[in-house]
């Protein structure tokens, strides 16, 4: 008899989709050869970090001073801090001093710094679907209730579900710009919008509602569309990112989070984040990584090869008569199926191509398609695509 937690094991149920997809992956490139297989099933960037990373890294594994590899304040070195504060200021239109930035494990670290900080047991966290599926696990990490609501047809925001979902339990919003899986980016209106709701129901509650955008992808973007301040929605903002997609570093474990310099109770918030960095065993983000990405305001990776990508996923999934809202960000399609998402999988797993159901995301009908693979396995996945559509249609 096991000792694991009961609620592991369901967690473990409930966010198999991905990794089903995944050992089934493996399972078929074993058998067929890796070329053979369209795996569309994971979103780990496979375009290379900037060649400014590695000159970076490499001149500072040369540094031998004492110290340099020891702990540092929770927040993360204030040198870093600085340069990210400066970068995020000119962003966001916003001044952010060195204590409004603090450097996490990645953005989800960052994210359950933010609600170990935030959530008391019960408090509400209301997550728009689609959704990134760890969401649940961070929130339920710290005693927290997951709320989820729907977004409109083309994955925008939905106010009037909003409106409906805020309680006086509500502690946080969680939104997702550019999102995974659907690639929207909210508008700045719909932003500003949202940031007002928030802070009417919060003043009608007598509580605070914070505001938290995850925006990991945020320098993924295509034809030409920009992902807008948060800054300027609401002063109970908060800012969650990393270097995992920008740099290409989603192993490196490094992000931040940047706090809206205005917020009433900021320094609570930020000692409480600090702590939360610390006692959940981060203790703080890895120290090489923090002076290497301080050097990296400047760069990101390439984004023309994910555009390219993009141009040539759409072309396969309109030959094959798929529908979809294209995508503004991010390195994902979410197209509709014309059967039952796990059933359309099926169909599509017979012709060697990897989808991830929608239902996964918390919207059945949908599949999620990576394209962090090289563009040759794309357009090699074409006549799979068509014959999924002809067979799902018989
Ligand atoms: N948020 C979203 C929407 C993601 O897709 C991911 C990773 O895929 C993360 C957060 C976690 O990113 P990080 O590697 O920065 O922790």
């Amino acid at each position: 008899m096991s000792g694991v937690a009961k609620k592991m094991r369901t967690f473990a149920e409930k966010s198999s989709w991905i990794r089903k997809m995944f050992e089934e992956g493996a399972r078929m490139k074993a058998e067929f050869g890796a070329d053979k297989v369209f795996d569309f099933s994971i979103g780990n960037p496979d375009v290379p970090p900037p060649a400014k990373f590695y000159t970076v890294l490499r001149e500072l594994a040369q540094d031998e001073q004492p110290g340099i590899h020891g702990y540092m304040a929770n927040a993360g070195y204030p040198f870093v801090r600085e340069a990210l504060a400066k970068r995020l200021g000119a962003e966001q239109g916003v001044n952010f001093g060195v204590d409004d930035i603090l450097m996490t494990c990645g953005a989800a670290g960052g994210l359950n710094v933010i609600f170990k900080a935030l959530l008391d047991p019960g408090d509400e966290v209301i997550i728009l679907a689609p959704y990134f599926v760890e969401y649940n696990f961070y929130i339920d990490n710290h005693g927290g209730v997951p709320k989820v609501v729907p977004t409109d047809k083309d994955f925008n925001l939905d106010f009037e579900a909003i409106e409906q979902a805020l309680t006086e339990k509500t502690k946080v919003v969680l939104i997702n710009s550019p999102n995974n899986p659907t690639g929207q980016i909210y508008s700045a209106d719909s932003l500003k919008q949202l940031g007002r709701l928030l802070d009417e129901a919060g003043a009608r509650f007598k509580t605070s509602i914070y505001l938290v955008s995850d925006e990991p992808y945020r320098n993924i973007v295509f034809d030409g569309n920009e992902v807008p301040p948060l800054m300027n929605t609401t002063t109970n903002a908060i800012l969650a990112s990393s270097y995992s997609k920008e740099l290409s570093l989603p192993g490196e474990r490094i992000g931040y989070l940047a706090v809206h310099p205005e917020m009433a109770d900021k320094g609570a918030v930020v000692g409480a984040m600090t702590l939360a960095n610390r006692i959940l065993g981060f203790v703080n983000a890895p120290a090489l990584m923090q002076r290497t990405v301080a050097r990296l305001q400047d760069v990101s990776v390439d984004n023309s090869i994910y555009a390219r990508r993009l141009e040539v996923f759409c072309k396969v999934l309109d030959q094959a008569g798929m529908r979809y809202v294209r995508p503004k960000g991010a390195f994902y399609l979410f197209p509709q199926t014309p059967i039952d998402d796990v059933e359309f999988c099926r169909l599509l797993t017979d012709q060697k191509i990897l989808a991830v159901p929608g239902r996964g995301f918390g919207l059945p009908g949908y599949i999620r398609l990576a394209f962090c693979v090289d563009e040759k396995v794309i357009a090699g996945s074409a006549e799979g695509f068509k014959r999924a559509m002809e067979l799902a249609k018989k």
